[in-house]
């Protein structure tokens, strides 16, 4: 099979080709229809996620395909069934996966990560890890519902517990933020989108903001206290991967407040315990997603709700993953998606 692989850290992607997986007992061969090119493939690229990464590795997370074939002992699946893809796994009896978190499970496998992922024809996975849409849903949608849109609605839903009448400020409006300003409103919240670019903003009027605040003019903190009375919103989700803008988060929360970290930096930010203790405000970390995020996102797209018109305008054939790599990095794009 066609695949893309990621050599050693800071390598740019290469073509490769691989013996397509056989389903062993338990395992569905997934043929690849789509799959994201998102932050964390930079991040890996960058060598974010360690040495413990098998280079060279097929990255690709963010996906979605159609049952190929079959192992022993698989039920409910059959073959020709559109499935979205969950990208992790976690060892028989998790405890955290029996909780209903197995993102954070300390044996996390990451397909793009640990093991080889989706920027490839065909890949293996558990029956558990597929989710089968209720209705079709075009390939690249249904991928980047998969990541670009279950993460912020995990950090909003599952750890903010964002509740409708509260107010929610939008960190960046890129990959991540541009769905978390939809799902605020979905959740019947007062959205403030903060981000630099015009169009940014722009885009995020178009997706529902009740205001934004343009983050190069001036102090964001100041602007966003200005529209909440002088005392900051209920919840900021924080998208952006700085830690100049950890801080513009944490400053900015109110009393009462939570304060959602999705945008991954590896750089240290400063705050003084009387500023969140004051406050109660709650410093939050939000890893991923789990199924059923999954599952909500594409309910919330199957009923008009949502919309990732602007997620997939990025598409590119797999052989081009080095250019939708370069177009996420340099801002052209909110996401590529790679068809095989
Ligand atoms: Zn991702």
């Amino acid at each position: 099979m066609r695949a893309i692989e990621l050599p050693e850290v800071g390598a740019p992607l290469r073509a490769t080709r691989r013996e397509a997986p056989e389903p062993g007992p338990g395992e569905v061969r997934v043929r690849i229809d789509a799959c994201g090119v998102c932050g964390s493939d930079v991040f890996l690229q960058k060598g974010g996620f360690g040495d413990k990464v098998p280079y060279p590795v097929i990255p690709g997370h963010e996906a979605a395909g159609v049952v190929d074939a079959l192992g022993d002992a698989v039920d409910g699946l059959a073959a020709g069934d559109q499935v979205a893809l969950y990208y992790i796994t976690t060892p028989p009896g998790d405890p955290w996966a029996a909780r209903g978190r197995p993102n954070i499970s300390p044996a996390v496998t990451r397909m793009g990560v640990d093991v080889d992922g989706a920027f490839a024809e065909y890949v293996l996975r558990p029956p558990e890890a597929l989710i089968k849409p209720p209705a079709p849903v075009p390939p690249a949608v249904l991928a980047v519902l998969t990541d670009a849109v279950a993460t912020p609605l995990h950090g909003l839903k599952r750890v903010a517990r964002l509740a409708a009448g509260e107010t929610l400020v939008v960190l960046g409006v890129g990959g991540l933020g541009s769905n978390a300003v939809q799902l605020g409103k979905a959740f019947g919240a007062r959205v403030i989108a903060v981000t630099r670019s015009e169009a940014k903003l722009r885009l995020a009027r178009e997706l529902g903001a009740d205001e934004t605040v343009a983050a190069q003019d001036g102090d964001p903190v100041a602007a966003v206290k200005g529209l909440t009375d002088g005392h900051g919103p209920d919840v900021v989700v924080q998208c952006v991967g700085s830690a100049a803008a950890d801080e513009q988060a944490i400053a900015m929360g109110g009393p009462g407040g939570r304060v959602v970290l999705i945008g991954s930096s590896l750089d240290h930010f400063r705050a003084r315990a009387v500023d969140i203790l004051w406050r109660e405000l709650a410093v939050l970390g939000s890893r991923g997603f789990v199924p059923d995020d999954i599952r909500d996102a594409i309910d919330l797209l199957l009923d008009g709700t949502l919309t990732v018109n602007h997620l997939v305008e990025g598409v590119r054939p797999l052989a081009e993953a080095n250019e939708a790599l370069e177009d996420l990095k340099a801002g052209r794009v909110f996401r590529s998606v790679l068809v095989p």
